[in-house]
């Protein structure tokens, strides 16, 4: 079946590279708030590829950008397909080597703003569609587009729309954007992200900053923050946060297993950093592991006094400290926040104010959990027998939304975007090779999907 389509994916190049262009060409920038009609556009234009996929697409209202939405199938499950039509600024564009709207092919790789990130997954989805429905008839499940224009900007009204969409959004399970490649070309399959606790610490002296001849008897709150800190990270560099680890879901047996597959190349990582070792000297698996596993205690900025050239002599009258505390599943950025207050409160550092700037929660499907097993079993089915699958990532996004709050089996799978992509950055592009198997990708999981 998977062969099939792909004769029909080889014979249809041209015409799937010219609708992913005329998709590249519109810069539904989501952080610009004059583009209007042009961004509408966009989403109009989406829905209407949609349609011609066979599916029922409409656009829905938020209060940002609108989301796109669709319905495609006939069964007795449910497969939910999250993706994203807005992309990042192109600026600075002077490091751009061709027009990041115009699309370029340079020696086999596609060169646009989008393309990896996540225009080429978001029309890979709807082209396997079309594809999978002209060669097989309609799909044997009901798979719902769910296409947000507001991602690269922390999707601040998805929360919003899922919680009053929550009968539209049901599903068996998900799957989600925002896979790749790793720099041997294996697909990486996510299982999970962790959450977020962002606080802002802040400590005050006196009302203004004052001549250091004070120093030894006016409260420092640069000190004074410094010794709060201490206390949530001990000198071995372990997090020493009161009740952070009684919260955490022990990791099951599968994910360690799991995690003991996945390569990792500790020295590269290292390199490319500039450092000679990772922090307390872990080892190549203990890092893996800690990356994976583990909450983090952050200290993300320090701003106190002055910085500038040369000496001031002052006592600064204020301190703040930014701190992301990455969460592992069963540590919610709410309970984590009060977590923070006490342990301050109980060693007398109750002066010091902790401000939530932001929270996210962590999202975990068991790597066991079936559409895991499509997501894995659909490479296969395309001729890659390497994807490596991992039951978490060390960073955090909206998946949580859907896997935690909807409680939907939530994967991220199949792969236009390769660790070299350089998404955000000028000079985006995806191997074209990776687009036509990622075509053949999603057309191979919805064959298997309702299995
Ligand atoms: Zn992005």
């Amino acid at each position: 079946m998977a062969q099939d389509l792909g004769e029909k994916i080889e014979g249809s190049k041209d015409e799937l590279l010219a609708e992913l262009n005329e998709f590249l060409r519109m810069p539904s920038i989501s952080a610009r708030e004059d583009g209007g009609a042009e961004f509408r556009g966009c989403a109009e234009w989406v829905r209407d590829k949609l349609r011609e996929a066979g599916a029922e697409a409409r656009i829905m209202e938020t209060d940002g950008h609108p989301v796109v939405y669709a319905e495609a199938g006939e069964g007795e499950r449910t497969l939910l397909s999250y993706g994203h039509y807005d992309v990042q600024p192109p600026e600075p564009l002077e490091l751009w080597e061709s027009d990041p709207f115009e699309p370029e092919v340079r020696d086999g790789e596609l060169f646009a703003r989008g393309v990896a990130d996540d225009k080429g997954d978001v029309m890979a989805r709807i082209q396997a569609l079309k594809l999978y429905t002209e060669e097989h008839g309609p799909l044997p499940f009901k798979l719902k587009f769910l296409i947000e224009g507001e991602e690269e900007v922390g999707s601040p009204n998805l929360a919003a729309f899922a919680r009053k969409n929550k009968e539209l959004l049901s599903a068996d399970a998900c799957l989600w954007e925002g896979s790749m490649k790793d720099d041997a070309g294996r697909p990486m399959v996510f299982c999970g992200t962790k959450g977020m606790a962002y606080v802002e610490l802040r400590a005050r002296g006196a009302s203004h900053d004052l001549h250091s001849m004070y120093g030894g008897i006016a409260p420092n709150p640069a000190w004074r923050l410094v010794q709060a800190l201490r206390t949530i990270k001990d000198e071995r560099g372990e997090v020493t946060l009161d009740g952070l680890d009684a919260l955490a879901d022990p990791p099951s047996d599968k994910d360690l297993e799991a995690i003991e597959r996945i390569p990792f190349d500790a020295e590269a990582m290292k390199a490319s950093w500039g450092v000679e070792s990772f922090d307390r000297e872990l080892s190549e698996r203990d890092a893996l592991r800690e990356m994976l596993l583990r909450p983090t205690a952050n200290i993300a900025g320090f701003h106190s006094g002055y910085g500038g050239p040369g000496s001031k002599t002052i006592v600064p009258g204020e301190a703040y400290v930014k701190m992301d505390f990455r969460l592992v599943s069963g540590q919610s950025p709410g309970p984590v926040l009060e977590l923070i207050r006490s342990h301050l409160r109980k060693r007398g550092f109750e002066d010091v104010e902790v401000v939530d700037l932001h929270g996210v929660e962590a999202a975990k499907t068991p790597v066991d959990a079936p559409v895991v097993r499509t997501a894995v079993e659909a490479w296969r089915a395309v001729g890659n027998e390497e994807a490596v699958v991992y039951p978490t990532v060390g960073g955090s996004g909206p998946t949580s939304l859907i896997a935690t709050e909807l409680g939907i089996p939530t994967v991220m799978a199949g792969s236009v975007a390769n660790i070299g992509s350089r998404i955000h950055s000028p000079n985006e592009s995806a191997r074209l090779a990776d687009y036509y198997e990622a075509v053949r990708y999603f057309a191979a999981f919805f064959g298997r999907f309702a299995a």
